[in-house]
């Protein structure tokens, strides 16, 4: 079947290769005979809440935010409405902090968000940068882990009783302090962790696209036979190893 994705500002919102999630998530569709059709949404191009399966948003400087921000909140009731219609979505770093509520800048400067996400991001002086591993349940009793590479100046506080996407075994996460990465709103995930995510977290793409195909069959997301993630598995193993060795939140 055809999964309908929609890459929200590609040409601003695309840092560590961010743009490698999509890569990985059309192989893994065409391996099971899916086909990923991604759609650009720039600016002043519309979201029509139900033509995606899948919102997908990478990270950015803080200049490149700023001159996305004020379009993306103006499409807010159309994000709300495809992720409250069941698309899955995927927010990396500051493309997860303008799915908050806002994000401000050192200088005080703020930036509107969209408020998917029950959160909201100021920049603090010292950048939180280096690899880190998650520990992380979405799925009841299923744990794992999500590896990556972190690297932000925003700190970002999750509203009292929000749920995080993880929690921080080795790295720095949202704030450096609280111990969760990341927040969850259902099947829209936001996180912090770049790399590119997918290519090290095969389980984690794989989820994803069950979410997507979810909401094309208005039904259960499917379970996906396993595939030789060998590679991946190595890559993920190595980038946790690494993460490890930084030791827990420093
Ligand atoms: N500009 C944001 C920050 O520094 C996000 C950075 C990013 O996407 N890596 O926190």
């Amino acid at each position: 079947m055809k999964i309908v994705v929609g890459h929200l500002y590609p040409e601003y919102l695309n840092i560590y290769a961010d743009r490698g999630n999509i890569a990985v998530l059309a192989q893994r569709a065409s391996w099971r005979g899916h086909e990923l059709e991604v759609e650009a949404v720039s600016a002043e191009t519309p979201i029509v809440p139900g033509a995606h399966d899948l919102l997908y948003i990478g990270g950015g400087q803080d200049r490149e935010q700023a001159l996305v921000a004020h379009d993306l909140a103006g499409k807010r009731e159309q994000v709300l409405a495809a992720a409250t219609g069941g698309a899955a979505v995927l927010a990396v770093c500051g493309g997860y902090q303008l799915l908050g509520r806002s994000y401000r800048f050192a200088d005080g400067e703020e930036l509107p968000g969209v408020g998917l996400f029950p959160l909201h991001t100021t920049a603090g002086a010292r950048r939180m940068i280096g690899d880190i591993l998650l520990d992380v349940e979405l799925e009841p009793g299923e744990r794992r882990t999500i590896a990556g590479f972190e690297n932000h100046a925003g700190r970002t506080q999750l509203d009292e009783g929000a749920e995080p996407l993880g929690r921080v075994v080795a790295g720095f996460g949202n704030d450096g302090e609280s111990g969760a990465e990341g927040c969850r709103v259902g099947r829209a995930l936001g996180t912090y962790l770049h790399g590119p995510l997918l290519p090290r977290n095969p389980w984690l793409a794989d989820w994803i696209l069950a979410q997507a195909i979810a909401h094309r069959t208005s039904g259960d997301p499917p379970r996906f036979e396993e595939l030789d993630d060998g590679l991946e598995r190595e890559a993920h193993a190595v980038s946790a190893r690494r993460a490890r060795a930084r030791g827990g939140r420093s």
